[in-house]
């Protein structure tokens, strides 16, 4: 029975401000323990004043993977030594892989975004409305039109959903009126609905009629008001988790070349919620 860590275990981690509350290394973990990997995952609170030096150690301490998360998504870009189109176009990266020194700078969430949709519907030359156009939205746009999806963007603050839109070459608006584009697919890129204020929706119910998948990025509570209500009307859901979880399942791929666990990871993810919505 080997024990680790040891001498020779392969360091990942995550990089965030704060960063107390993020599940990847439960699920990570899981999945390095799952395949019997000598590999660990770590959380690092990092302040943006220090994130080149924190950069400078994934090097000197030959830490082979990081995720990237809030605030540093863009920020980190200047610190590394290549960037990959993925992440060149969505202007984030959320992964970062050490490859001989060299940092190379990726984004996943688009995958995650997109694996989950894919697990309910087909996007090709459907109509997807996008609600907010922050730094997730970026990636969900990129993700959807990719894969050749009608983008449409609303957001509370109208410019931004049309900087956004013209990016990805979709339509724009405001919240208003948006039950009369008869899109087929929603996904709520905001924060609306995240716990303590789980009384919120980014939209009213009447926008879900005629919706066939509703997904949720937010995922505490993991049903959100939005989701419960897209339920009611009859639309399929999917939770915020789907897409963490893909988005992580893909980085781990990127760091280990060995495919990801994901039913151990989803699995582990799921407890770890569940704790969490519980206690
Ligand atoms: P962000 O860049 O700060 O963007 C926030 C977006 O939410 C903006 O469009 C903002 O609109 C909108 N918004 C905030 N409060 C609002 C309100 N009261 N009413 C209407 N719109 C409001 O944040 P982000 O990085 O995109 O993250 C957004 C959410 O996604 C967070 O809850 C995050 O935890 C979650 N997320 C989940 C995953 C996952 O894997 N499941 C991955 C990434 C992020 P304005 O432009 O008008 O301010």
């Amino acid at each position: 029975m080997m024990m680790y860590p040891d001498a020779r275990t392969l360091l990942h981690g995550i990089i965030g401000h704060p960063v107390g509350h993020s599940l990847s290394p439960v699920f990570q973990n899981a999945a390095f323990s799952a395949l019997g990997m000598n590999a660990v995952y770590l959380a690092f609170d990092v302040s943006p004043a220090d994130l080149g030096d924190a950069l400078r150690g994934v090097c000197a301490l030959g830490i082979r993977g990081l995720s990237v998360t809030i605030p540093h998504k863009e920020a980190v870009i200047p610190f590394l030594d290549e960037v990959d189109g993925d992440a060149q176009s969505i202007g984030a990266v959320n992964t970062v892989l050490n490859r001989d020194g060299r940092l190379i700078g990726m984004n996943t969430d688009w995958q995650g975004a997109v694996q989950a949709l894919e697990s309910a519907t087909s996007l090709a030359g459907k109509k997807v409305l996008v609600i907010g156009a922050g730094g997730a939205a970026r990636a969900v746009c990129y993700g959807v039109t990719r894969k050749g999806a009608i983008l449409h963007v609303a957001n509370r603050t109208p410019e931004k959903a049309r900087a956004l839109a013209e990016a990805f070459g979709g339509t724009w608006s405001g919240l208003e009126s948006l039950d009369r584009l008869n899109a087929s697919i929603l996904v709520n890129t905001t924060s609306v609905g995240m716990a303590p204020d789980v009384d919120c929706s980014p939209v009213p119910a009447s926008v879900l009629e005629g919706v066939e998948v509703a997904m949720d990025i937010v995922y505490r509570p993991r049903e959100t008001r939005l989701l419960r209500e897209a339920r009611a009307a009859g639309c399929r859901t999917v939770d915020g988790l789907a897409m963490l979880l893909h988005q992580g399942a893909a980085q781990f791929e990127i760091w280990t070349g060995r495919m990801a666990p994901v039913d151990i990871m989803e699995e582990a993810l799921a407890k770890a919620i569940s704790e969490k919505e519980s206690a």
